[in-house]
């Protein structure tokens, strides 16, 4: 979350009077970091800014080290948090003056250091004209071309004296994309898992093939933003089918890409100066590493592969320089020399060799003195004081010819030189010192060359990108047997045999049981799966939602045959994830997504309900569970997937033509269930809930006396009564608790319906949310209820 100032040298040390001259040259942020070691290669480091208008949300993104730039709008701040979840700015700005924006942000992007910036870089007529160097203006909203114009502005005052390298604006709307917010984006695992946040397990984890940084950047984008247009997303898969067909040109391309480095950010260090000899050498040796890719392309048919070989151009003739000139192993710095190879410049040939020669020079001469002189010991030696002398011990010093010079005296010794001597080593030291000037500024010209052609070269690094991709799915639909689906603005999503990408890929190899699902605007818009804790549904509703997502970016998906009408929106509503951080309870949560889904699902997307109404008390659950499947139904006819325990809501398919019961089949036998984990027609009217606690290892008395109550409830209190929405409630708890407290408790058989301390234990049962407990709560619920009525029946001893 802090700035480092980075503070340089701004003068030659040489040439400097006095003390040498310092500046602040840049600023690194969190959302401005330019060095490829500090980075993540394999995801982008956007800084974002964000300017609220009269008419909506202007929310600019860029990436400084591969110069990314985006812009979109957005009409409110629900539909920016979206955006935001699938961006994951590290650095959010936006103008002093809108305070009130960090706190609609807060709970959203906790890693994320979100500040004000000055007024002044969002002033209208300065970030307009700032920003005409990036895009045209003309029908830009307003609030974007201000977001995007700060956003420049800051990072010109981040980046001080280094040239601002960023690509051209690239303007979006939001709903030419799959629309995910975040908790699709979270509750879908997509990037990282929810339980520890890493990315193995996730449907990156599991799709990921790339072979470059370029390509891994890229896919993570697709997967935060599928598309919905028929024609691109075929565009994909042809590209895809392609490579797939042909094994042996893909092991070709994947051993050509795996050669390449990181070139978008290398571009940039080029372009920016701060590209190290080794840096530039990577860049060069990718670039000329294009031309196997290119040829292995030649063939292809399908446009975007086409297109992609367009773009693999030769690399820029400095380019080239640099591949052929450049040390095989060249420094990490320009300062120490041995950048290039002999034969890239006269002049640094001759400053070595005099360097080299020099040395040589010195040993003969030295050999030639001893001749001369008879001193067998007499040495040649260099310290940085008195630069090379001739050292001669004090016995010797009577054989010291006149035409030596004396240096310096010792206790044991003297120290001579020639002006032989002197002259070689102002040749020598002054040989060494020009030659790593030299290939200093040789270095830093190549690299401008190399700048010039910036472009060429990020437009190739895109290709590649895209290619890394295209390869990846297409590796990945062998390997993991994945089909190409149909894709069609149609209302109907019919997977045969599809799986879950991800759990198939952790159960051992044919574990997974493939199942059929069929959805559509007739039947089958809205699927009530009933089934046992563990029988598979949420799996099977993910499963349906990231099958969409995956063909929607463009790749095959795991199934037999897939027929994918394309979504607008997916939204999910799974679980109960906290959101302790926005303030807000677990049925707080569960209850703002589901408004945010009755508020704006339409007949295209594909709406995931798992156990909605489950934090709350049973009969406010269920009537929100039954009404908001109604409302579905009737008015948004969103393609619909809702798992649920509560067994009444199987009943609307009597009333609601659209609806159908489906259900996870499960096996059983003495009092033993076992998972089939198959989707079959029909509800069930079980969750088998104790058999699964017993699996868990919940206690045996625990279990036996839930099963006593279970057979109680099932008796007392079966049906809700799907006519009256409001059921006597009075009545039917009176009833309940009689039966309940009658089931083998001997103090309390008798009772009184009207018993206070049974009352209040029955209202307590009532508000119970099973669903949401864990054994050890409800052990220690059981525990402290017995308790209770012990205390009761000890108070009441006329009543036992
Ligand atoms: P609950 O109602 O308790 O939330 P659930 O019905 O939603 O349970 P899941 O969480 O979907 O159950 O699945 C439980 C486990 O069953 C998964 O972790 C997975 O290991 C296994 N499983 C689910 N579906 C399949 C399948 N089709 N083939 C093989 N194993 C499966």
């Amino acid at each position: 979350g802090k700035k480092v100032a980075i503070c340089e040298q701004v003068e030659d040390p040489r040439e400097a009077k006095g003390v040498v001259r310092r500046e602040i040259t840049r600023i690194v942020s969190p959302g401005v970091v330019l060095d490829p070691d500090t980075l993540d290669a394999s995801t982008n480091n956007f800084l974002g800014a964000i300017v609220q208008g009269l008419d909506g949300i202007g929310f600019a993104y860029v990436d400084a080290s591969t110069g990314d730039f985006n812009a979109c709008r957005t009409d409110d701040f629900s539909q920016l948090r979206i955006e935001l979840a699938r961006v994951e700015p590290r650095e959010i700005i936006f103008p002093e003056k809108s305070q009130g924006i960090s706190q609609k942000l807060s709970g959203i992007l906790p890693h994320a250091s979100i500040h004000s910036a000055p007024d002044s870089y969002f002033e209208p007529s300065k970030a307009r004209a700032r920003l005409t160097q990036w895009a045209e203006l003309e029908g830009v909203p307003p609030e974007v071309a201000l977001s995007a114009g700060g956003l420049i502005g800051y990072l010109e005052g981040l980046q001080r004296s280094e040239t601002l390298q960023v690509n051209q604006l690239e303007i979006y709307e939001v709903k030419n994309y799959l629309v995910m917010d975040e908790t699709a984006v979270s509750d879908l695992e997509l990037f990282r898992t929810l339980t520890d946040n890493r990315k193995k397990g996730s449907l990156l984890g599991a799709i990921d093939r790339t072979r470059t940084p370029m390509g891994a950047r890229l896919l993570k984008r697709w997967l935060a933003y599928p598309l919905v247009d028929e024609d691109k997303i075929n565009r994909r898969l042809d590209a895809v089918a392609e490579l797939y067909k042909d094994s042996v040109q893909r092991r070709d391309l994947i051993d050509s890409l795996k050669a390449l480095h990181d070139m978008e950010r290398l571009a940039t260090r080029a372009v920016t100066g701060t590209a190290t000899p080794r840096e530039l050498r990577s860049l060069a040796i990718s670039m000329e590493g294009l031309t196997p890719l290119r040829e292995e392309l030649a063939a292809c048919q399908a446009t975007a592969l086409i297109e992609i070989s367009r773009e693999l151009v030769n690399p820029p003739p400095p380019l080239s320089k640099a591949a052929l000139h450049l040390d095989d192993d060249p420094p990490a710095t320009i300062r120490e020399g041995g950048i290039f190879k002999e034969g890239y410049n006269d002049e640094l040939d001759k400053l070595r060799e005099l360097a080299r020669g020099g040395k040589q020079w010195l040993l003969e001469y030295e050999a030639r003195q001893r001749q001369d002189t008879g001193i067998t010991s007499l040495k040649i030696r260099y310290n940085r004081v008195f630069g090379y002398y001739m050292e001669v011990t004090r016995p010797n010093l009577h054989l010291v010819p006149e035409h030596y010079l004396r240096k310096q005296t010792l206790v044991n010794a003297e120290r001579f030189y020639t002006p032989e001597l002197k002259e070689y080593e102002e040749k020598v030291l002054s040989a060494q010192d020009q030659s790593h000037l030299l290939e200093e500024e040789l270095f830093v010209a190549l690299m401008e060359e190399v700048a010039a052609h910036r472009g060429p070269i990020l437009k190739a690094a895109s290709a590649v990108a895209r290619l890394d991709v295209f390869s990846s799915f297409a590796e990945l639909a062998q390997d993991q047997d994945y089909t190409r689906p149909e894709v069609a603005m149609d209302d109907r999503i019919e997977l045969s045999e599809s799986r879950h990408p991800v759990v198939e890929q952790v159960l051992p190899t044919g574990r997974f049981v493939p199942n059929d699902i069929l959805l559509d605007n007739e039947e089958n818009q809205l699927l009530i799966i009933t089934g046992p804790n563990m029988a598979g549904k949420s799996t099977i509703m993910r499963q349906v939602a990231l099958v969409v997502i995956l063909g929607q970016m463009g790749s095959f998906v795991p199934a037999r045959n897939a027929h994918i009408g394309i979504a607008d929106r997916i939204f999910t509503r799974v679980g109960a994830t906290d959101s302790l951080a926005r303030g807000l309870s677990t049925f707080m949560v569960e209850m703002t997504e589901a408004a945010e889904i009755l508020k704006r699902a339409t007949r295209r997307s594909l709406v995931i309900l798992d156990e909605v109404g489950r934090g709350t008390s049973t009969y406010d659950g269920l009537s929100i569970a039954w009404s908001m499947t109604e409302y579905l139904h009737d008015f948004l006819r969103s393609r619909t997937l809702f798992a649920t325990h509560y067994h009444e809501l199987t009943q609307l398919s009597q009333t609601r033509k659209r609806v159908k019961n489906v259900s996870v089949a499960v096996k059983e036998f003495n009092d033993e269930i076992l998972f089939l984990h198959r989707l079959v027609e029909g509800a069930t009217n079980r969750s088998y809930g104790v058999q699964v606690a017993r699996l868990a290892g919940v206690p045996r008395p625990v279990i036996e006396r839930s099963k006593e109550i279970l057979a109680s409830l099932e008796e007392g209190n079966g049906d809700i009564q799907i006519q009256r929405p409001r059921p006597d409630r009075k009545r039917r708890g009176a009833a309940t608790s009689r039966d309940l407290f009658s089931a083998g408790r001997e103090q309390v058989e008798t009772a009184s319906p009207v018993d206070e301390g049974a009352r209040k234990l029955r209202r307590r049962i009532e508000e119970l949310s099973l669903d949401t407990f864990t054994p050890i709560e409800a052990l220690n619920l059981l525990y402290s209820m017995k308790q209770e009525l012990s205390k009761e029946g000890k108070k009441k001893p006329s009543a036992e």
